[in-house]
């Protein structure tokens, strides 16, 4: 800014640049990003618990059967050692037997069938859960890099609101305290958005475009460049130039 520049919109110069830097800073992307990546790993999260609760239970099963494998294979090999031992020689006890084996083995076959489907089942979920321990992996690699960018953003932009801050300390000194006064309590309204110095151009305020009334306009042009005069209609402090 030139020297020829009124302290007060120096001021303001400063203060729309610090807002600036702040908005910057909240809005920095890597912001939102870790927000999804938080989300994402509140989902990844819910898909482990659930492939574990499904592998859980296929262990289960598979330990049913093997338990239940074990004891009908234990009733087979009694039943062949008492039919080939040579004690039973009714016939007809011998057929019986023959038939109970039959039933027993047939039994048998089908809980190792079960039993294969609740390993291969197990195999299957714990191939999805080394998915899911790589995306985790992945995720938190990427987290870690956002947290990286994010500090390196906010410890930039805090470096340029801490330069502002002397900046704008030496340019409050530099303007006059009624004006500051104004200044201060124009400058936290919505409306306005940070521009509360308007110049008067002729008998228009060079914020709103409003006319001043004719004697108002006057009296504006013809006072001291220091005295404070503010737009009657948005309230702004007004520069003549
Ligand atoms: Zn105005």
């Amino acid at each position: 800014m030139s020297e020829a520049t009124p302290p007060i919109l120096a001021l303001q110069g400063l203060d729309l640049e610090d807002d600036a830097f702040r908005a910057e800073r909240r809005d920095l992307p890597e912001r939102a990003a870790l927000e999804e990546a938080a989300r994402e790993a509140q989902r990844i999260e819910g898909e482990r618990t659930d492939a574990t609760s499904r592998r859980a239970a296929l262990s289960e099963e598979e330990a049913r059967c093997e338990a239940l494998a074990a004891e009908v294979g234990a009733r087979a090999k009694e039943l062949e050692t008492l039919l080939y031992s040579g004690q039973v020689t009714v016939a007809r006890e011998l057929e019986a037997l023959q038939e109970e084996l039959a039933g027993v083995r047939s039994q048998l076959e089908d809980i190792e069938g079960e039993q294969l489907v609740a390993m291969e089942g197990g195999e299957a979920v714990d191939g999805e859960l080394r998915g899911i321990e790589g995306a985790e992996q992945e995720l938190a690699g990427r987290r870690a890099e956002l947290e990286k960018q994010l500090e390196a953003g906010e410890a930039r932009i805090d470096g340029e609101l801490a330069r502002l801050a002397g900046l704008r300390d030496e340019a409050r000194g530099q303007v006059e305290a009624s004006w500051l006064g104004v200044y201060d309590r124009l400058r936290p309204l919505e409306r306005l958005r940070g521009r509360v110095v308007g110049i008067l151009e002729g008998d228009t305020c060079s914020a709103c475009r409003t006319s001043l009334p004719v004697m108002e306009a006057r009296r504006a042009r013809e006072a001291r460049a220091e005295e404070r005069v503010q737009c009657p209609h948005c309230e702004r402090l007004l520069l003549r130039t």
